[in-house]
């Protein structure tokens, strides 16, 4: 089964052509970044706007670079949600069209089920496991009992980590969008003396918090008698990261030991990070899991990683009306509802 596989849910504008759920044919992505750096954060309509603007040539590129002609595609697939309403109906739109023209099913799916099965393209990943998804606007722990079977375990009660990083990347004046900087900072230096609180740790549960944490650092910016120089920028993006691997670790090993699983799966943007992949490796060998990490490439947005979902359901006989809206908030557990 040949699919194009949709995007469009944030900032970025993705197109993919995926063979069975699994070959990635090609698997395009168009970055907002540019549009949206100097306002230190995305801007819904420019989203929007861009995303009308680049998605045609992105859908042509993808089919072209994949050697595939339209017609023999068997299907579209499309984030129906969460996401920017806007952004998403772009995505959603063209889909539906596309799929009217060529006379094929689409399918809208979940875009977290998207980050958290992306690892099924590089290595069969069996279930049950655990799933960390940690991106721009997720802190999420599920158990995941197969595609479509999702327990929420825990969740941040205020701000993503991904956002935390942004955060605390605007607040040091490092620039948009803050992971990947503070990342190579942190690599480039030590924590110094700089102790970070770990919020929610102690607590018996799977929860996270990281808006105390992002407060923490503007506290600790406001007592510096200057603004930090390049020493201190480098402790105090190394401290950051430092506390929030450690909370993310930390609770993640907890909820896999409570469920009895042994396998983790780390998704979303914020699993780029080298710390965050440094520590589950050394806590692999030392606790005796198996914890996996896509490619950077299928951690952040992408639209490959919607096939894998796409393929199953559809093979499934499931399908999308061509009556289908686009959801900004959806609960992960009701990710096997293909209408409305
Ligand atoms: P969601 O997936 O929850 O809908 P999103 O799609 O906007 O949100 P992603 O694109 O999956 O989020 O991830 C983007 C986030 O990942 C940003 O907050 C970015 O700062 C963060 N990120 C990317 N690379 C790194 C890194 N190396 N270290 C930490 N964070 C990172
Ligand atoms: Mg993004
Ligand atoms: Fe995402």
């Amino acid at each position: 089964m040949l699919l194009l596989a949709l995007e469009s849910s944030c900032d970025e504008t993705a197109a993919a052509v995926v063979r069975d759920g699994k070959e990635i044919l090609s698997n395009l992505i168009s970055s907002q970044i540019d549009v949206h750096a100097a306002y230190g954060g995305v801007v819904p309509e420019l989203a929007s706007r861009r995303h009308l603007e680049v998605i045609n040539p992105l859908v042509d590129d993808a089919l072209q670079r994949a050697g595939v002609e339209k017609n023999q595609l068997d299907g579209v697939v499309v984030t129906r949600g969460p996401g920017l309403i806007g952004a998403l109906l772009v995505g959603l739109s063209f889909a539906k069209a596309f799929a009217y023209a060529q006379q094929i099913p689409v399918i809208g799916v979940h875009h977290i089920e998207g980050h958290i099965l992306a690892i099924q393209l590089e290595k069969q990943v069996e279930y049950p496991f655990l799933a960390l998804a940690v991106s721009g606007g997720h802190t999420h722990l599920f158990r995941v009992d197969g595609i479509g079977q999702y327990r929420l375990l825990g969740r941040t009660v205020d701000d993503a980590a991904g956002e935390a990083f942004d955060k605390v990347a605007k607040m040091l004046g490092l620039g948009y969008p803050g992971g990947p900087i503070i990342d190579k900072l942190a690599q480039e230096s030590d924590d110094g003396d700089i102790v970070f609180p770990r919020p929610l740790l102690k607590k018996d549960n799977y929860d996270f918090s990281f808006s105390g944490m992002k407060t923490a650092v503007l506290n600790y910016l406001n007592k510096l008698d200057a603004e930090p120089d390049k020493e201190q920028l480098g402790q105090i993006s190394s401290a950051f990261q430092t506390a929030t691997v450690d909370v993310l670790t930390k609770k993640a090993l907890r909820a896999a030991e409570a469920e009895g699983l042994t396998r983790i799966v780390v998704a979303g943007g914020v699993a780029c990070n080298s710390g965050l992949r440094k520590r589950f490796a050394e806590l692999a060998e030392t606790e005796r899991l198996d914890v996996f990490f896509p490619s950077p490439i299928l951690c952040a947005d992408n639209a490959a990683m919607l096939a894998v979902a796409g393929h199953h359901y559809l093979q499934q006989g499931h399908r999308s009306n061509l009556d289908l809206n686009a959801v900004s908030s959806w609960p992960l557990e009701q990710a096997g509802i293909f209408s409305g």
